[in-house]
């Protein structure tokens, strides 16, 4: 499959009106690979324009057309799932295999937004003597994403979307824009974006014909968006924003299993993943027992560190320089407060490699414990009691995942109430994660719920409609 280079805007390739492109490089290899246009606020301002057109007529369409498109989409990206995986795992540096694997099982989410977008009924009062109300959903018209792809709820709930992909991961948004047309969404529904936070970025977050953007990201970022929208129109504003999601491994845990899902969770995209377990708290008395299998699993996962384009890679490189500096710099901070079990240091370059690091004997207070690393390191700890292990997980800003492992029932059940945060897996982490039930943040973890039967909500605004039935009521 051929990269797209150029944005999406009004149904074409479009160069960016500056002609500027900025360059992206191979974190495989360390060399630049590709350059792409690079939109600046011009760019928005014509994308507003065809998104104001596009959207009335589909909006207007009956649900079961939106969903039709929907699942075309779901069918396009997998039957192009392999060239997208390549493309991908030069961008990204996430290893082939497992993008092929992921990707092929989008379709089963674009179908379930489908379904949602084909059953979603509006509420009907007839309480108030003599009058029926009922609810209209209704989109908010021109919307826009900060984030790597999730146009299905937005385009479901009639809405006309603008994507501003990552800088760091522009070409995929490209392909799945293009795939937008040919699924049979009108030209300015779905418009792709590459570029930069300041300059496109904030011009969506400030853009006074944008009614409502999700943005997926850092805190720091999160809070601009917020700003941003006080600052202009008030446009609705979900957020998906980081964690330091924590791990609770009780004595009567299956203790290889605990260890393998924890492994799993901070291996997946090389630590690159908002709800990696990056916290773990281990009984005082299995710690030693955990710890070996913890390693062991860790370093079967990581056992060829490679090239992504590689079949047989099972741990990539972190996405860019910038990334794999600031890991580094973690690394340092770590050895300061902590200590080393395993790792420690970067992987053999030209790539942005890291190895595997645990520290251990970490004080809640230290960075390491409380900053999100956003690599492949974790931080493992020792708990006596329940209450301390509940106290110290959710002694964090951050709420969006956290983790139990008990054989117990009434353990399990208890702590995971217990714990802050938007998703508690039960004896499994992270990557376990579900379509039909809602996800998203506690504390400065997020605002809104991506996801579940609640998807659409957050792309819509409910009117009123109150219908008179009788002649003379008041
Ligand atoms: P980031 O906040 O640096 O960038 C995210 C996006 O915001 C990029 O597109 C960037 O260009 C844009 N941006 C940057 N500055 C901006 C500005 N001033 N105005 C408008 N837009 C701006 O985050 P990142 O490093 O790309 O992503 C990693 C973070 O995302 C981690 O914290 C991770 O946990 C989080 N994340 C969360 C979820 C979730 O679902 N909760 C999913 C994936 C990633």
């Amino acid at each position: 499959m051929q990269p797209i280079t150029k944005l999406i805007i009004n149904g074409q390739e479009t160069s960016s009106i500056s002609g500027k492109q900025f360059a992206l490089i191979d974190p495989s290899t360390g060399k630049e690979w590709i350059k792409i246009d690079e939109a600046d606020k011009e760019d928005v301002d014509a994308s507003v324009k065809h998104a104001e057109q596009a959207w009335p007529a589909w909006s207007a369409q009956h649900a079961a057309v939106k969903a039709m498109a929907i699942r075309k989409l779901g069918e396009l990206i997998a039957a192009n799932a392999d060239g997208i995986a390549e493309l991908e795992a030069r961008t990204m540096g996430k290893p082939i295999a497992t993008l092929r694997g992921e990707l092929s099982r989008v379709s089963v989410l674009c179908n379930f937004f489908a379904s949602l977008v084909e059953t979603s009924l509006s509420s009907v009062s007839t309480n108030t003597p003599g009058h029926l109300n009922y609810t209209l959903n209704q989109p908010y018209g021109v919307t826009a994403g900060i984030l790597p792809w999730n146009v299905c709820p937005a385009v479901g709930a009639g809405n006309a979307i603008i994507i501003k992909s990552s800088e760091k991961a522009p070409i995929t948004p490209l392909i799945l824009g293009k795939l937008c047309i040919e699924a049979g969404f009108p030209p300015g529904l779905v418009q792709v974006l590459s570029g930069f936070g300041p300059t496109v970025g904030a011009a969506l977050g400030l853009h006074m014909k944008i009614r409502k953007i999700s943005f997926t990201g850092s805190v720091g970022t999160g809070k601009l968006i917020q700003q941003m929208s006080g600052q202009s129109n008030l446009k609705a504003v979900t957020l998906e924003l980081g964690g330091k999601s924590p791990a609770l491994i009780f004595p009567d845990a299956d203790i290889p299993k605990a260890a393998e899902a924890c492994a799993l969770s901070i291996m997946a995209n090389s630590g690159q993943i908002c709800v990696a377990s990056s916290r773990i708290y281990v009984h005082t008395s299995i710690k030693d027992q955990f710890l070996t299998t913890y390693q062991a699993a860790i370093q079967a996962l990581g056992k060829k560190m490679g090239n992504a384009l590689d079949e047989g890679t099972t741990q990539g490189p972190q996405v860019d320089k910038i990334q794999h500096d600031k890991i580094k710099e973690y690394l340092e901070v770590g050895k300061g407060e902590g200590k080393v079990v395993f790792g420690g240091s970067a992987g053999d370059g030209p790539g942005y490699f890291i190895n595997p690091t645990v520290f251990t004997d970490v004080a809640d207070s230290a960075r390491i414990s409380r900053e999100e690393i956003f690599g492949p390191v974790a931080v493992v700890n020792t708990f006596e009691t329940e209450e301390e292990a509940v106290r110290r997980a959710n002694d964090t800003e951050y709420g969006l995942h956290a983790a139990v492992f008990s054989k117990n029932i009434d353990t399990a059940v208890r702590v995971a109430a217990a714990l802050e945060s938007g998703t508690v897996g039960v004896n499994c982490t992270s990557p376990t994660m579900a379509l039909d039930i809602p996800f998203g943040g506690y504390k400065q973890s997020g605002v809104g719920r991506e996801l579940g039967a609640t998807a659409l909500s957050y792309w819509r605004e409910v009117g009123l409609s109150d219908t008179s039935t009788c002649k003379s009521c008041w």
